[in-house]
């Protein structure tokens, strides 16, 4: 199997559109059109991760963390960032980042960290605005199935385990076409009446382009007339950023900490006292989550874990949310495996390895 096939499935579970605006995700080194040998996950490249990839002879590595974050200005292997991509295009090593579109969709980082705690009743921490937008349009009653079938070629009209979803309602359009026009159907500068078909689809909002595209290569009208809108109503919005869920019994506070230590095999937790005698409904961000504190407050969740936290943060939480800073390796640390898990299932017949390279540059004493 070709690489570029790979890609195209991870950009089907994990849209590159889900991003955040400062991220650099997606295919970051090599070249795709090669077949893949072995691939390796990992949190983040390092040398021995490279070493590791050559052993088990692997020629795709996909980390979380980007190694081309910001743009370089040159590869004179100075700096961290430009030896690794040195060494992973002189290696033919392909680089493929998921980062914060692995963060926002919902199987993402914080749906495996919630494994870890047996999290139930899980929902996003945060959801995307307005996930969902409907197009609009008006087609020739002989020609709407065709338009359906390319709309939900490019993706619109899927409600949970249903396809081809769309509502249809007959009735008729006018038109006056001028001298210029290059009509389907009707006489040029005459009022035309044409029986046209009402068809409603949705879609995630990161596949308009294509659904635009779809639908003016599939409406035989020189102008098609559509309208988008958003539909901010739909409640099936999974995808978003941190994640809710409920532990599977209430915890003391020491009982608590304890077991969030051992989930997250950490030495030492930082994290603010609550008022709160019992711990159940909790909240999480894989990496730094500072930035959902206020969605963890407002969702009135006993415990707030994520990492990398400032001095200045821990003020800003209320007496009854203890608020937990975890470590960013240590609450990502499932990272990889999960993404391992996720191509596995979908292509047994290729070696995928979990690196066991220990990345995290903090020591604890
Ligand atoms: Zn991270």
């Amino acid at each position: 199997m070709k690489i570029h096939q790979l890609i195209s499935y991870l950009q089907q579970i994990c849209p590159l559109s889900l991003k955040e605006d400062y991220d650099n995700v997606g295919l970051l080194i090599g070249d795709t059109q090669k077949e893949i040998i072995g691939i390796l996950t990992a949190l983040e490249l390092n040398d021995a991760v490279i070493e590791e990839a050559k052993k088990l002879n692997c020629n795709v590595i996909i980390t979380h963390h980007p190694i081309i974050f910001r743009p370089l200005k040159k590869i004179t292997l100075q700096t961290y960032n430009e030896r690794m991509v040195y060494r992973c295009i002189q290696e033919n090593i392909v680089v493929y980042a998921m980062h914060t579109n692995f963060d926002n969709i919902f199987s993402g980082t914080n749906y495996l960290l919630a494994q870890q705690f047996n999290l139930t009743h899980l929902k996003p921490l945060r959801r995307l605005k307005d996930y969902y937008r409907v197009l609009v349009t008006f087609v020739p009653t002989q020609e709407v199935s065709k338009v359906r079938k390319a709309l939900s070629q490019a993706g619109a009209g899927i409600i949970g385990n249903y396809t081809e979803c769309s509502y249809n309602v007959q009735g008729y359009g006018t038109f006056r076409p001028n001298k210029q026009s290059n009509p389907y159907s009707g006489i040029k500068e005459q009022l035309n009446q044409e029986v046209e078909v009402r068809l409603e689809m949705r879609f995630p909002y990161y596949l308009e382009a294509q659904i635009i595209r779809a639908l003016l290569g599939s409406h035989p009208y020189e102008t098609p007339v559509y309208h988008i809108f958003s539909d901010s109503a739909t409640q099936e919005l999974y995808d978003g950023a941190g994640i809710i869920g409920n532990l599977p019994t209430s915890y003391n506070v020491q009982d608590f900490l304890k077991m969030v230590k051992h989930v997250l095999k950490i030495p030492f937790l930082r994290y603010t006292n609550t008022e709160k005698k019992k711990i159940q409904k909790i909240a999480l961000c894989g990496g730094a989550g500072s930035f959902l504190l206020p969605d963890a407050i407002q969702n009135n969740v006993d415990a707030f874990i994520t990492a990398d936290i400032t001095y200045h943060t821990f003020f800003d939480v209320p007496d009854s949310l203890m608020l937990i800073d975890g470590g960013h390796y240590e609450t990502e640390q499932f990272v990889a495996e999960g993404i391992a898990g996720y191509i596995e299932k979908e292509f047994s017949s290729i070696p995928v390895h979990t690196s066991s390279v220990y990345t995290n540059p903090i020591s604890y004493f």
